[in-house]
């Protein structure tokens, strides 16, 4: 429920005082029906209006309120519909010009020899001034009001700034003043105001600085929108760590020997990585964490190593991946790394012959599986373990929270490891993952060589085909990776069809075409002739899948990457450089190049780093464009930008973290908790 303090806020902007219903219906437009919607619209600016007793000196062009005294009206003919009243300020004439005005009534309102107080823009025409429309006209008394510096705010049509302000200050007075909910030492060290106070500085700012995103109100505004949304996600996770979770002791026998059959040794980080998830899997809490870390570096490893120590104890484990190549490749890696263990496994896909599935399904029951991999079909109902103790999920952000939960519920207390390949920028992991804790994977494995990339003109494409029939004739193969044409699927394959064509005509038929409109079992095809060399080109619409492995690939070729997501971008190019050859990029871009679009390319060539990339990304084009779907996790925040707030979203963070469970019961956190309604949704809802 919610206080009962916050009801002014939550009530409708239509019992504000000086709204009607026409204005209502605006407001709605706008996405404002509640007071509280309207108070976090913050002003984007600022106006200034000086106060002129004289026009002498006065500048042009701006905002400015004066007194003076009507002189005349020269109403124009009908027709015209323009009507001018001459003024003088001071002496010093100056003409008010309405257009399409009622001329009757200005001849009433302001008759000869009327002082008042004027408001508007102050121009020139010729050598007179004059004001056109001025925002207001009335007593000398509202001098303080048009005067000084106001707020303005992006409006829809039939909205006036002036009745827009009215309406936020008549909504300011309703605020009520809440217990403070942020700690002692956050107010003391950025200085802050109470939240209603916020509230007033941002919507009254005296400063251009009251409504800089940066400035005290608002980043104490953002701040306590992103702390909400933190200690929601606190909240979830002190929800389920409280649960008792399945605890495994260390490997001593799985573990070790299937470290012996890798063939290579773990990097340093990979180390670091498997004796924290064997510390985890060892504790009364369940685990649950994401493993960041870009293409290639080594994090199945990691989770299949984790895996063992599960699978010792006599519990089962799930590995989901995000498609059926993935499932299929991780299986087929697997058999060799689990040679001679005795370790009893399957995959499990939608390509699964019904019969297979059904006894799959029937030992994963009956735990006679230690562990299974496998895609959605995982998700099924139909799907039951005898005793579920760690879940896997490969490349999470294809899969919605809800699908996670769907596979935990399958067992009690069971330990998560997420796994993301997407290099996210650590404030979009901090709310999109938040309820997760976060650890990275940095360094790539040894012996890996960097990817040279390049950017090429697409008018100049003719001269890579020498480069690589060079290629081809050394045994080697490459991706023709063809552009995102958006919202339609069949230029796309159109393009995709004539390149491969073109490729064909000058390198031979060993050219292979993937997308999005063949059955998974041709793709499959397709996929396994490059693998196996039938294909040595493999030009794909940009279905091909995420993690896929084809280590004697060494050329990546985007046509017009200017078109997609530098972090999309660097996805594609770890398909590359995956073997002992040293492999290329090759970005080719349209002619329609932005600058910025150019820097993106660079950026590409500049770093391997996908982690540098994402957040380049992210200052590019917003948070929301990276994770792609709604189903990310990533709320929309009203006040808080994840790329200005990011420092205090990385504060309000920590500061979520210390709040234990009773605390969180206190009145201050459930009015937080309840003022971010829109926040908290995700996780009903999940
Ligand atoms: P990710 O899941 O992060 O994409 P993988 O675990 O699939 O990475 O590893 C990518 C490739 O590198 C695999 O072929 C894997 O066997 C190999 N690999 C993993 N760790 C190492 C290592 N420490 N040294 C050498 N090769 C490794
Ligand atoms: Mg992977």
């Amino acid at each position: 429920m919610r206080p009962f303090v916050l009801s002014p806020l939550f009530s409708s902007v239509s019992g504000l005082s000086s709204i009607g219903p026409k204005t209502t219906a605006r407001f709605q437009k706008m996405g404002v029906h509640r007071v509280w919607d309207l108070l976090q619209r913050l002003p984007h600016n600022i106006e200034t209006r000086t106060f002129l007793s004289t026009l002498k000196d006065a500048p042009l062009n701006e905002k400015v309120t004066v007194p003076l005294e009507v002189v005349s009206h020269s109403p124009r003919s009908y027709h015209h519909k323009r009507h001018e009243i001459s003024c003088l300020v001071d002496d010093v004439p100056i003409g008010l010009v309405f257009f399409h005005a009622y001329g009757q009534h200005l001849t009433e309102k302001m008759p000869r020899g009327l002082t008042c107080l004027v408001s508007g823009t102050l121009e020139k025409k010729g050598s007179t001034y004059q004001m056109v429309h001025p925002d207001f006209i009335g007593s000398m008394a509202q001098k303080e009001t048009w005067t000084g510096v106001a707020p303005l705010y992006s409006l829809t049509a039939g909205i006036s700034q002036t009745q827009y302000r009215k309406i936020v200050h008549h909504a300011l007075e309703g605020v009520p003043a809440l217990p403070e909910w942020l700690p002692e030492e956050v107010m003391q060290s950025y200085g802050w105001a109470s939240w209603k106070d916020a509230l007033h500085q941002v919507h009254k700012p005296k400063h251009i600085e009251d409504i800089s995103p940066t400035g005290k109100g608002c980043a104490r505004l953002a701040f306590d929108e992103l702390f909400a949304h933190q200690v929601s996600l606190h909240k979830l996770r002190l929800g389920v760590k409280k649960k008792l979770g399945q605890t495994f002791s260390a490997s001593k026998k799985l573990g070790p020997a299937l470290k012996k059959q890798l063939g290579f040794n773990l990097t340093k980080g990979q180390e670091e990585v498997c004796a924290l998830f064997e510390k985890e899997l060892a504790a009364k809490e369940p685990m649950m964490r994401l493993l960041q870390g870009d293409v290639g570096s080594g994090k199945t490893v990691v989770a299949l190593l984790s895996m063992m120590q599960v699978i010792e104890q006599g519990a089962q484990a799930a590995l989901l991946a995000p498609t059926e190549i993935l499932a299929e490749q991780h299986g087929a890696r697997f058999e060799a790394f689990l040679k001679d263990l005795l370790v009893r496994w399957a995959v499990i896909t939608g390509k699964t012959p019904a019969k297979e599935k059904k006894s799959i399904k029937e030992k994963l029951h009956q735990g006679e599986l230690d562990f299974v991999v496998g895609t959605h079909a995982l998700l099924e109902s139909t799907v039951s373990f005898k005793k579920l103790g760690y879940v896997v999920i490969d490349e999470q952000h294809r899969f919605g929270v809800n699908q996670r939960k769907k596979l935990i519920e399958k067992g009690d207390g069971v330990n998560l490891l997420v796994m993301s390949a997407t290099p996210i920028p650590r404030s979009l992991a901090l709310t999109a993952f938040g309820d997760l804790d976060i650890c990275q994977l940095k360094e790539k494995p040894k012996g890996r060589l960097p990817i040279q990339t390049t950017l090429l003109s697409l008018a100049r494409v003719e001269t890579l085909y020498d480069h690589l029939q060079k290629a081809l004739q050394k045994g080697q193969k490459f991706y023709w990776v063809c552009p995102l044409i958006e919202e339609s699927e069949t230029l796309d394959l159109g393009h995709a069809e004539a390149r491969a064509a073109a490729l064909k005509n000058f390198l031979g038929d060993k050219v292979g075409l993937l997308h999005g409109r063949l059955s998974s079992s041709e793709k499959e095809e397709v996929m396994a002739g490059f693998v196996a060399g039938t294909y040595q080109v493999l030009v794909s619409t940009t279905v091909i899948e995420v993690g896929v492995d084809v280590p004697d690939a060494t050329v990546m070729i985007i046509e017009h990457a200017e078109r997609f997501g530098l972090a999309q971008l660097h996805q594609l190019r770890g398909r590359v450089g995956r073997g002992a050859h040293p492999s290329s990029c090759v970005l080719l871009y349209g002619n329609k190049l932005s600058k910025v679009g150019k820097k993106r390319l660079e950026m590409m060539r500049e770093t391997n780093d996908g982690f540098v990339i994402a957040e380049a990304d992210m200052r590019l084009r917003g948070p929301g464009d990276i994770l792609g779907t709604k189903q990310s996790g990533v709320p929309d925040f009203r006040m808080a930008d994840l790329e200005v707030h990011g420092q205090l979203l990385a504060e309000a963070h920590k500061w979520a973290l210390r709040i234990d469970d009773k605390t969180l019961e206190t009145p201050s956190y459930q009015i937080l908790l309840s003022l971010f309604p829109y926040l908290l949704q995700m996780h009903m809802e999940s």
